[in-house]
């Protein structure tokens, strides 16, 4: 007998598609659906306005079913971090940063990532499989069912989503661009599309694509004001050069919820981060829209680089801001955790060289 089809999978079409299937009205599916994402509602018995037949008849064939919870910490600053089963021993992380405006959930797309940036952590665990929009979508469903119930007062705790976690989005396409589309629909959690940002190291043509389908805020790991050292420490960079991904940046505008390109640039001790590579990055930059995002660095065991000190970042940003570069420096939130940008390991079994990696964590201190 085939397993039970699991609505976590469907954007509302998809779910009106199967609804039709079964011989449901699009309605219904409508209806459904904002039990699921709305209210968080998984067990179809608890949807008190649909028929009992229906609910039967749901129980009996669907279910909804997110990742399981392996563990969650709570940092000191608020920040809260998720370990999820994707099964078979791969685990991914996810991470909710609270902040006075807004709370802020950082989503994975992939188990590890194959594309191998020196600086990160999910890079250097290689890359097991992408996840299913289920998979992707249900770090979002959970993530609300529990804050919501560590917080009863609050409805929506989510507010903004970013696809910065675990791998690459735009090498996940389909199921990322899926989720994304359930996250945006008023049905569903209703996130406008500055809400919700896609960050990606530069697959170009998937950036044209993106743009066609789907055009959320775009955030672009640059990280170097050149070819040569972007290379060195990104390996697409050889597919995808700068001039290449910065015309895709300009061309993405056209579309693009906010008329600026936000470009990420995580602050590497003596590799990216002299004045002269601020100017440098100026210059590169000339003739698009942007806003510069300088990351420190967050290390993990055994990466090879060091940190840039914090006068020195504002040495960096104050070139570009005197060139008329709108420049913040990220807040390093949730590090108590490992819960920063970059140092997401959850737990890979690498298929990429064909042996499991076991990966050294510091136990969190939470
Ligand atoms: N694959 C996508 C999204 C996930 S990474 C991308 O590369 O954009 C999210 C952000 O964290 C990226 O800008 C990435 O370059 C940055 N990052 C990776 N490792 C880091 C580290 N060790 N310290 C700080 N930022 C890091
Ligand atoms: Fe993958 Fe992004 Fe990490 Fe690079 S920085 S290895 S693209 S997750």
């Amino acid at each position: 007998m085939p397993g039970k089809t699991n609505l976590l999978d469907f954007t509302l079409a998809g779910l009106t598609e199967w609804f039709a299937l079964m011989g449901e009205k699009p309605f219904r599916a409508k209806q459904v659906f904002r039990w699921i994402h709305q209210r968080g509602v998984g067990d179809f018995a608890a949807m008190t306005d649909l028929a009992k037949s229906l609910r039967e008849k749901l129980e009996a064939t669907a279910e909804v079913r997110a990742p399981a919870i392996l563990s969650e910490h709570r940092s000191a600053d608020g920040t809260v971090k998720w370990l999820f089963d994707v099964g078979i021993g791969n685990g991914i992380e996810t991470v909710f940063i609270p902040e006075e405006d807004r709370g802020t959930l950082c989503v994975s797309s992939q188990v590890g990532c194959a594309l191998d940036c020196k600086f990160c952590s999910t890079g250097r665990q290689g890359f097991n499989r992408d996840l299913a929009v289920a998979e992707i979508v249900g770090q979002l469903w959970v993530a609300n069912r529990r804050l919501r119930e560590a917080d009863a007062g609050v409805e929506r705790p989510v507010t903004n989503v970013v696809m910065m976690g675990m791998g690459e989005p735009l090498n996940n396409f389909g199921p990322v661009v899926d989720s994304m589309a359930i996250m945006l629909d008023d049905h569903a959690y209703g996130l406008s599309r500055r809400r919700v940002t896609l960050s990606t190291s530069g697959v170009v043509p998937h950036i044209r694509k993106l743009k066609e389908r789907l055009p959320v805020a775009l955030a672009v790991s640059l990280h170097a004001p050149n070819d040569a050292i972007r290379s060195r420490i990104m390996p697409i960079n050889d597919a995808y050069p700068i001039s290449t991904l910065l015309e895709a940046c300009r061309d993405y505008l056209e579309a693009a919820p906010r008329d600026f390109i936000t470009f990420e640039y995580v602050m590497l001790e003596g590799v990216n981060d002299a004045p002269d590579h601020a100017r440098e990055l100026v210059r590169t930059l000339e003739g698009t829209p942007a806003k510069v995002n300088l990351i420190p660095f967050n290390p993990f065991p055994e990466s090879g680089f060091g940190k840039t000190a914090p006068d020195r970042v504002r040495l960096f940003q104050r070139i570009l801001l005197d060139a008329g570069i709108i420049a913040t420096v990220r807040k390093t939130r949730g590090d108590d955790i490992d819960a920063a940008c970059g140092q997401l390991a959850g737990q890979v079994v690498n298929r990429m060289k064909r042996k499991a990696v076991h990966f050294q964590r510091r136990e969190a201190r939470s």
